[in-house]
């Protein structure tokens, strides 16, 4: 095959065979882009040919929300969720923000309504609700602050109070209490990746994989967060790869996030008892491709629901 400096950077985890099929439309999107002055944001859970083939900024769900919103590009595509695409859309209003498919959902933003949140803050009179962006611009419009797993402890501190409710992801909420004096109203959402991991998994990779290093998502279960040597966010576990190059390491996150990172550091020997997120996964060369092509799917939002929303993303863009 001829020298293509894109297959170069994936050739480690794409056979040859493979890229053949996504050559014609990596270059159909890198000329659409220039053509309609699009700029993709990918997280870190998509697929390599498209976290390194087609991809400006790559990074998780907080990154995404700054570079949205310093972003001068017409059109914004995120290869993403559904709530990342609408909180680009928040960040960015006059942009056209695309979704290549909009059955890409997740099921912490599902598990949850602004209904639920009117029953919390009346069972919890005065006490703020923080929201984590993996939720509807309807449901952060209803929350006081929003939050990612890279700040949700920075988020809770910075609001002073005794007590705070933290939806939907229990888990996290869980993860998070365990750092912080301040009290954690939890919600029973689950992100269906990350609430399969066992920490009798986590013991059993330890054994049969003498040295690694582990590092598990805070949306993990507590007792898998408590058998890894370290948690946080995508970004945080990337940042972590790349400055501490442990030769053996295994991420307990969705099952691209190794590949991606394993691309960029390869002296680390990465084990991969990962999960697969179907959600992300709808999102393909392809339909990229007809995304920039038609200009379809544009994400609206309802403009009830429009400056709330906005502003407890604000407010959490403004936690340092
Ligand atoms: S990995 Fe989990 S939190 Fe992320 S989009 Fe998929 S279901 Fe939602």
């Amino acid at each position: 095959m001829p020298f293509d400096p894109v297959y170069d950077r994936v050739a480690q985890v794409i056979p040859p065979m493979e890229w053949a099929t996504m050559q014609d439309d990596v270059r159909a999107i890198q000329a659409l882009k220039r053509d309609r002055r699009a700029v993709i944001l990918a997280h870190n859970y998509q697929t390599p040919e498209i976290f390194h083939g087609v991809a400006d900024i790559m990074g998780d769900s907080l990154a995404l929300a700054r570079e949205a919103e310093k972003s001068n590009a017409d059109v914004i595509l995120v290869a993403g969720v559904h709530f990342m695409a609408e909180t680009a859309k928040l960040m960015n209003p006059t942009k056209t923000v695309l979704i290549p498919d909009t059955r890409a959902g997740c099921s912490l933003a599902e598990s949850i309504t602004p209904a639920d949140i009117a029953l919390l803050r009346a069972a919890h009179p005065g006490v703020p609700v923080i929201a984590y962006v993996n939720t509807s611009a309807a449901v952060k419009a209803a929350s006081d602050i929003c939050c990612t797993s890279g700040n949700a402890k920075r988020v809770v501190e910075s609001l002073d109070v005794p007590k705070v409710i933290m939806l939907p992801d229990e888990y996290l909420a869980q993860n998070i209490a365990r750092e912080t004096e301040v009290k954690i109203i939890a919600w029973a959402g689950h992100c269906e990746v990350h609430e399969r991991f066992t920490a009798a998994e986590i013991r059993a990779l330890r054994q049969s994989h003498p040295g690694v290093v582990i590092l598990a998502h805070p949306e993990c279960p507590p007792e898998v967060v408590a058998e890894a040597d370290f948690s946080g966010s995508t970004a945080v576990m990337a940042d972590y790869v790349s400055t501490n190059q442990p030769p053996r390491v295994a991420l307990i996150t969705e099952c691209s996030m190794s590949d991606n990172i394993s691309l960029l550091n390869p002296n680390i020997e990465f084990v991969r008892p990962c999960n697969l997120c179907p959600h992300m996964k709808r999102i393909t060369l392809k339909n990229i491709r007809a995304a920039l092509e038609t200009m379809q799917t544009e994400v609206v939002i309802d403009p009830a629901h429009f400056a709330p929303a906005r502003r407890a993303v604000e407010r959490m863009l403004a936690v340092r």
